[in-house]
């Protein structure tokens, strides 16, 4: 292949010379060689010296049906053909307005308005918005006195300020603290390390009761109740115990407080249903999506609403009731393109139908992950997989932080072509969703054996 640039060694000196990567202890990365990803095809990642990879990690929990997909490419391509960009504010566009009307057919019913934006994040601090000015104007103010949120410990909503107001994860969140807003915050339903100490032949659903209390005793305050239903990814792919995300919601019902679902993470098939709230019959007011949404191709977000909350915003201009906010490249037509490709492809594959048996080829390949002795435990939702990696099993207690472990079974994976990423001490696995269950093999046969060369001892 033609090559319009300089060899791999120039250009990771020049990446660790400009570029500020996200998430990222930059001394550590400065210390390490680095891959520089020059192109992908279906599963797998190729570097610029031509090395192979395994994307164990969905490019960030964002792709779909593959990298390099040709009817993906083709939409997009199509659509520079006619125009890359041009704003929705004042004005419409044909892929936009395609897009939301497929949204809401597909979305969980009552969602009825899409609100566009270009990241998770936005997508999260459009919904704090909209449910915050949905009570200021709602019956003529009658409800003013609703301005706070309820969210999740553990939770990860994005890293803009409103929405790290309702995150908690310290490690990312803490330095932040004050420039947020406040929140009330419920334990994380978090089993392994359960907030309340139990184990699960003790467990009395506290975290249950204490979610309700939190929202009973507020209620009047709060304006939404904000989730990731079933799965709290960022904070380690902590799963819900079944019922929790069903409980939340009616306990919001009741107290007329809004429910904002978080599917940017588990949205588009990742937990083995298009949304996750569709495992526990949940309809929420608002639902925040991006990551899948277009396939992993390029940003896009929507942030969709009920008609009820929508009405509120809708009046003469000098009634002041409208919404003002915007990204100047909301609504792209090219994102939007790449997005209506994404749900074509999952209608002519049938992706949602074949999810369970590659849901269940992982589920064994991770039972051999499960037994390792400095597996403390294997969270699995779907597609979705938290290894949690301990110093020692039967107390649960963590490597310490300076040991890295987490990463050292990264660069370990990486060495035998698979990527995969940690959050902390837990290993992340995010298949990209077409993977063939070969290829899921592949992926936990080589964790097993990253995580056994780090970590040492055999399956138990
Ligand atoms: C990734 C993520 C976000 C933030 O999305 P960005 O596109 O990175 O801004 C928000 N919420 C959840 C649940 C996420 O996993």
């Amino acid at each position: 292949m033609q090559r319009s640039y300089p060899g791999t060694a120039q250009l990771e000196q020049w990446d660790k010379q400009y570029v500020w990567h996200p998430f990222t202890p930059m001394e550590r990365w400065c210390r390490e060689d680095q891959l520089v990803i020059e192109r992908g095809e279906g599963c797998y990642l190729y570097d610029t010296e031509g090395n192979r990879y395994l994307d164990g990690i969905s490019s960030l929990w964002v792709t779909v049906h593959g990298h390099n997909h040709p009817e993906l490419n083709k939409a997009i391509k199509e659509q520079v053909d006619k125009i890359s960009h041009s704003t929705l504010l004042g004005l419409a566009n044909v892929p936009a307005t395609l897009l939301a009307k497929e949204l809401v057919e597909i979305t969980p019913e009552g969602l009825d308005r899409v609100f566009y934006s270009d990241a998770g994040a936005t997508a999260v601090e459009i919904a704090i918005k909209i449910a915050y000015q949905y009570w200021q104007q709602k019956d003529g103010g009658r409800y003013r006195q609703k301005t706070k949120f309820i969210s999740l410990g553990n939770a990860y909503h994005g890293d803009t300020i409103g929405s790290v107001s309702v995150g908690a994860i310290d490690l990312f969140h803490k330095v932040y603290h004050p420039l947020l807003f406040d929140c009330y915050t419920v334990p994380s339903p978090y089993c392994y390390r359960c907030p309340f100490e139990r184990e699960q032949s003790s467990c009395n659903r506290q975290c249950f009761r204490a979610a309700e209390e939190t929202i009973a005793a507020h209620a009047e305050e709060v304006a939404a109740f904000i989730i990731e239903p079933l799965v709290q990814g960022a904070a380690g792919i902590i799963t819900a115990p079944e019922g929790y995300l069903r409980h939340v919601a009616d306990a919001c019902k009741r107290h007329n407080v809004l429910l904002i679902a978080d599917e940017v993470a588990v949205g588009f098939g990742r937990t083995g249903k298009m949304f996750a709230c569709e495992h526990e019959g949940v309809n929420p007011d608002i639902m925040c999506l991006a990551k899948g949404i277009t396939g992993g191709y390029l940003p896009l977000a929507a942030t969709l609403t009920t008609e009820e909350i929508y009405r509120a915003f809708v009046g003469r201009p000098e009634e002041g009731k409208t919404f003002y906010h915007g990204h100047t490249y909301t609504g792209n037509p090219v994102a939007s393109a790449a997005a209506l490709a994404n749900l074509r492809l999952f209608k002519e594959t049938g992706l949602i139908e074949k999810l369970p048996g590659k849901i269940a080829a992982l589920k064994r390949g991770l039972e051999k992950i499960a037994r390792l002795p400095h597996v403390g435990e294997v969270r699995q939702r779907g597609m979705m997989v938290g290894i949690e990696l301990v110093a020692d099993r039967a107390t649960k207690e963590p490597y310490a932080v300076e040991k890295q472990v987490g990463h050292q079974v990264v660069l370990a994976a990486r060495k035998r072509g698979v990527i995969v990423r940690p959050l902390g001490d837990v290993l992340v696995l995010m298949p990209i969703l077409a993977m063939t269950e070969e290829q899921l093999m592949e992926l936990t046969e080589t964790v097993y054996i990253a995580i056994t060369e780090v970590t040492g001892g055999d399956a138990l």
